[in-house]
């Protein structure tokens, strides 16, 4: 039974069962409906959620960290504990597949955790003046690092509780309060996860969730007075657009991916293909991370296409995503199919060679891989949100350089080769957050630095690196007698 209609009123309780529910038997293809989209709250609510956050912050910010941390350990621990629940709500909400949504609530729950461990480590300092020309040790300065007071927090659709976790706990440990929006289709799970945090411990006050379409509501929150920082991620329009209109305070953006792989030909074929084909087609290719391009030489890409053809066919099985076999779902919406492939089919008028896939029924697209594309072809120019990879043939690697670094993205890009120090050195010239040698684009192990440059993000995430990014450094300086 697909879920719906379901039309959460602020405040917000979803049902938590006490004992874990198995996944209910699917009967019918999923379709999201728009029922479920969450009523919009009005924009009193949401200053009246602002001013109710400043004051619980000031209280909440003076509750011991070690207190704070049990409070996210026991969040975690709720996580595990309904894991079955909300595997079962994000299938169902978002169209992952079992093992997707699954590694998704369990990951999230290692990640508030790991979260909560880290925060003990969150240290200021103390300097002495003495260091510095022209001073002596009457100066000294103690550096506290404190929360930066409410920070708003959107997530997108793709990891509705994974990327809400990565906001909301860094976010309560180091003692601030949260003004929550989640994505319209996801909300559901984001819901219940504000739930968890909420039954956990976490006072009124602190975790703020005002649901709403980010075109109704989003203006206005970004844009609140009363908001000391915004943590966003989704599409790079979207963070481009929150940029331009939040003014001097802190942001934390994770944007649009649209990663390519360079394979070189000295590379174990087998294992980059399969890297090629996880990296492009998992959760239908709706990963900021996912592989949307391949480079090679021309015999690389004419040895390596049979061979993503065939993996693909081997490893994913297309349908209703309820149905445990089934491994690749529908993408999230209408609109996003019909987008996908109106660009499909318009690389293909423009000369491109449909080599798999590049079908829709509905929701469903097949795995697509295109051959002969061009660089200005919007299905590789701009991030497609869907299961579509494109191959690139060249004759020298520094040409293959140029078309990465002249992207407006930078998120990730990986290297296939057997000669570390060729990757490395390549990695160095590559203009993007991060590199893979010998793996598809990826957003974990979450305590690594993670981060997109150009259109594709701002600032530093990872454990420490998001603690630190929701805190700032307070001197405090004595000047002492002579
Ligand atoms: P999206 O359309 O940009 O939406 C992201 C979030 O922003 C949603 O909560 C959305 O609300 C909200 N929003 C929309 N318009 C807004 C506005 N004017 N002001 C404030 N908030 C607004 O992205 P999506 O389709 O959900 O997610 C897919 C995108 O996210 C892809 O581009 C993907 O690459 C990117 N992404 C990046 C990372 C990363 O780590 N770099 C990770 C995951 C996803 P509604 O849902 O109500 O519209």
């Amino acid at each position: 039974m697909p879920i719906g209609p379901v039309r959460p009123v602020r405040p917000v309780r979803p049902v938590i069962p006490v004992k874990p529910t198995a996944p209910v038997a699917p009967t019918v293809p999923i379709v999201p409906v728009k029922s479920m989209v969450p009523i919009t709250v009005s924009f009193s609510e949401i200053d009246d959620a602002i001013r109710e956050a400043h004051l619980a912050q000031k209280e909440w910010m003076r509750v011991p960290m070690i207190k704070r941390t049990k409070v996210l350990h026991l969040a975690a621990d709720w996580m595990r504990e309904h894991e079955h629940y909300l595997t079962t709500l994000l299938i169902k909400e978002i169209g992952k597949s079992q093992e997707e949504a699954k590694d998704e609530i369990l990951r999230s729950a290692d990640m508030i955790d790991y979260f909560a461990n880290e925060a003990l480590n969150l240290k200021g300092e103390e300097l002495s003046g003495e260091a510095f020309p022209g001073y002596d040790q009457t100066k000294m300065a103690i550096i506290e690092r404190v929360p930066v007071g409410v920070i708003v927090a959107i997530a997108p659709f793709n990891y509705p509780v994974n990327l809400s976790v990565a906001k909301l706990a860094p976010a309560i440990v180091t003692g601030n309060a949260v003004l929550f929006k989640p994505p319209t289709w996801g909300s559901i799970s984001s819901l219940h996860l504000t739930e968890i945090f909420h039954r956990a411990g976490v006072p009124d006050g602190i975790l703020n969730t005002v649901t709403g379409s980010g075109s109704t509501i989003g203006d206005y929150i970004v844009t609140h007075k009363g908001v000391d920082m915004v943590t966003f991620t989704g599409s790079s329009a979207v963070g481009q657009l929150i940029a331009t209109k939040t003014g001097m305070i802190p942001l934390l953006f994770e944007c649009g991916g649209n990663n390519p792989a360079i394979v070189l030909p000295d590379c174990d074929m087998e294992a980059t293909s399969m890297e090629i084909v996880k990296g492009a087609f998992s959760y239908s290719g709706q990963r900021c991370t996912a592989i949307k391009y391949v480079l090679g030489f021309e015999q690389t890409i004419d040895k390596l296409i049979p061979m993503v053809v065939k993996k693909t066919k081997e490893h994913f099985k297309i349908g209703d995503p309820r149905i445990p076999e089934n491994n690749m779902g529908p993408v999230i919406s209408e609109e996003a199919a019909e987008e996908i492939e109106k660009r499909i089919i318009m690389a293909k008028v423009n000369g491109a060679k449909i080599v798999m896939g590049g079908k829709r029924a509905g929701l469903y697209i097949e795995p697509t891989i295109l051959d002969n594309v061009r660089p200005s072809m919007e299905v590789v120019r701009i991030e497609t949100f869907g299961p579509v990879v494109s191959f690139f043939r060249f004759k020298s690697v520094e040409e293959m350089v140029i078309m990465i670094n002249q992207s407006t993205y930078g998120l990730q890009a990986s290297i296939f080769t057997n000669d570390e120090g060729a990757g490395i050195a390549l990695s160095k010239k590559i203009e993007v957050g991060s590199v893979q040698i010998n793996s598809k684009p990826q957003r974990g192990p979450d305590h690594f630095p993670f981060l997109g440059i150009k259109g594709s993000g701002v600032g530093v995430q990872g454990i420490r690196y998001t603690l630190e990014a929701m805190t700032r450094p307070k001197p405090i300086v004595l000047n002492k007698p002579h």
